[in-house]
């Protein structure tokens, strides 16, 4: 299952791309790839602003738009603002 989370792959892939010849950092594109394919963070899509109104997931690119959030099987979900 895609959405199943392996933070241990997470954490290896982390380390190895750490300590990979060409670059000492990751920045957080690649971090935020590593992390859905490993299912801690997934993708969700909206044609408009997200139900969050701190989120900033509508104010990059045109629709759909793309909000990243904490696999709910690590962290509850965020659903409202609190
Ligand atoms: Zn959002």
């Amino acid at each position: 299952m895609a959405d199943e989370p392996n933070p241990i792959a997470f954490a290896v892939e982390v380390m190895e791309t750490h300590w990979s010849g060409d670059c000492c950092d990751i920045d957080g594109e690649c971090l935020q790839d590593m992390a859905e394919r490993h299912g801690i963070i997934v993708r969700r899509e909206f044609s408009g602003p997200c139900e969050l109104s701190y989120c900033t997931c509508a104010e990059v690119g045109d629709p759909p738009y793309f909000c990243y959030r904490m696999n709910p099987g690590l962290v509850p979900e965020e659903t409202t603002d609190g």
